[in-house]
């Protein structure tokens, strides 16, 4: 694998949550995710990216435009790409050191996150995206984020999508046993979600990419995660910007908001819920959520493959 390794640096880990949150409550499921202190916007519908399209009436509707309306429809809101020059950054979430959320079963997100991160790079490569670069870095938490988002910038990516498997907040967490060892669960919540920080300098970009994902999620038939809509989520809770979708804005989480380029985060699905934990580690689900991400690429790079993909 063509992983970018990054030097760790020495940062203490012990409390680096609340170094970067405003808030110093408890640890809970935002400690997966580092934001800045900055409290978010309120919330703002955003509209709506380009829409899916089904093969016939596009195709009926592209075809009885002349040449010159034809391009305009055409017309990407991002450049047309040539996929073998696009770079997309495929950031593992979290790092062997600092693994993010532990599963029902007490594997390590990082480990989800690393498998499927894998997968999506090889399909990618598999479409003739062979700039796709996957991004693992190693240390600590804090240093980590910083040397990520350093990363992506330094490489010029022109997308970065940031791999992650989700949990819950402490306060869902219920015992149970596993193998034998006192282990933690929540069954309540299930499903993908995307995240978009309206502080990206290209925030326009990024929920169109935004979009692209989480729409061909919903098309492989996964549902998302509606919980950080609701106020039971307290802090953890997030303007929800498309309802059909599932695309939600995190505006202060670092590696969205500090990338230099279009930069979305993928919570690929529960792995503190025991059934979605299973689905999640079989090779089947990571197809599928592969498949739906090189989807999205191919679509951003070129919004024609929506329409013309499938003849
Ligand atoms: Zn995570």
């Amino acid at each position: 694998m063509a992983a970018l390794v990054l030097l760790p640096i020495e940062v203490s880990d012990a409390g680096w949550l609340q170094d970067i949150l405003k808030s110093s409550s408890k640890q809970g499921k935002s400690s997966k995710h580092a934001t800045s202190p900055k409290p978010a916007s309120s919330a703002k519908r955003a509209s709506s990216a380009k829409p899916a399209a089904s093969s016939t009436p596009h195709t009926v509707r592209v075809a009885a435009l002349g040449p010159a309306a034809l391009n305009a429809a055409l017309k990407p809101a991002a450049p047309t790409c040539d996929p073998s020059k696009f770079r997309i950054v495929l950031d593992v979430g979290h790092t062997a050191k600092s693994e993010g959320a532990l599963s029902a079963r007490n594997v390590a997100e990082f480990d989800f996150n690393r498998r499927l991160a894998e997968r999506i790079e090889e399909k990618l490569k598999g479409e003739g995206f062979a700039e796709t670069r996957l991004l693992v870095t190693e240390g600590k938490a804090r240093p980590s984020l910083v040397r990520r988002v350093a990363a992506a910038n330094d490489l010029h990516a022109n997308l970065f999508l940031s791999i992650h498997h989700d949990s819950v907040p402490d306060k869902f967490l219920e015992n149970w046993e596993f193998e034998g060892k006192k282990s933690h669960f929540s069954d309540r919540f299930s499903g993908y979600s995307v995240f978009v920080s309206r502080g990206n300098p290209d925030f326009k970009t990024s929920l169109q990419f935004a979009e692209l994902v989480a729409k061909e999620m919903k098309a492989e038939g996964l549902q998302y995660a509606q919980q950080y809509a609701q106020p039971i989520m307290g802090r953890d809770q997030h303007p929800l910007l498309n309802k059909e979708t599932g695309v939600y804005s995190y505006d202060q989480l670092i590696v969205l908001k500090t990338t230099r380029m279009p930069a979305v985060l993928l919570e690929a699905g529960s792995i503190i819920n025991r059934d979605e934990e299973l689905k999640m580690d079989s090779p089947e689900r990571r197809d599928i959520i592969s498949s739906g991400v090189t989807a999205a690429v191919k679509e951003f790079c070129d919004p024609r493959w929506a329409i013309l993909g499938a003849l």
